[in-house]
């Protein structure tokens, strides 16, 4: 992935104030957390992508509405599945957090959960997360029910989407609900 390159479909002329957060991916490998920032930031799909390499980061903004436009500086953290010692460097100073699982694969559930456990505990006691179920248009080899994860996200205090990158559905839903959700105050930087 690039560095900031900025999406041609979703960018719109920052009106009003703008919230400037970081957001962070984390998920088990091969759940989608790449597919979906390019489906977010580029409205493109990849069948056949690699794994990311390193981190990267994009960019992308939402106007919530004339007063008000947030800005994601969004951070792939590819590699934190293999080292995961260094994953407190991409959550530090995380204004919010993007869990992946896939509906398709159970231990990429328990995954999620590890790591919403683990941002519980160590990251800014303010961030926002979101857990997104990915791979959605794979009904057929659905094995975690989205009410088992609803409840679990209802009962951890999570944002709950299933999503699919390669479909487009929800995600755009996904991240305008984490951007409604984030602390439009001081905090967070207007510019
Ligand atoms: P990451 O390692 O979590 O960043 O996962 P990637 O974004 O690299 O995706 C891993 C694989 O899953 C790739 O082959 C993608 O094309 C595929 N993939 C990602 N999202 C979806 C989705 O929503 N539906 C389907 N069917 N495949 C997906």
């Amino acid at each position: 992935m690039s560095n900031s390159r900025q999406g041609a479909t979703q960018q719109p002329q920052p009106a009003g104030k703008l919230f400037q957060f970081k957001l962070v991916l984390l998920g088990e490998s091969a759940v989608g957390k790449s597919s979906l920032v390019l489906r977010f930031v580029k409205d493109q799909f990849d069948d056949f992508r690699e794994s990311t390499i390193g981190a990267a980061f994009l960019t992308q903004t939402i106007c919530l509405d004339d007063a008000t436009t947030v800005k994601f500086e969004i951070w792939d953290t590819a590699g934190q599945e293999r080292y995961k010692s260094l994953a407190p460097m991409y959550y530090r100073n995380a204004n919010c957090a993007v869990v992946v699982y896939d509906i398709t694969q159970s231990s990429s559930l328990d995954k999620a959960k590890s790591w919403v456990k683990e941002l519980q505990r160590q990251a800014d006691p303010n961030i926002v997360i979101a857990l997104a179920g990915n791979k959605s248009d794979l009904s057929a080899r659905r094995v975690v029910e989205t009410e088992e994860a609803q409840a679990y996200a209802d009962e951890a205090g999570l944002l709950f989407f299933e999503t699919s990158a390669k479909t487009a559905t929800n995600v755009n839903e996904l991240f305008t609900s984490i951007a409604k959700k984030m602390p439009l105050d001081m905090l967070a930087n207007p510019r």
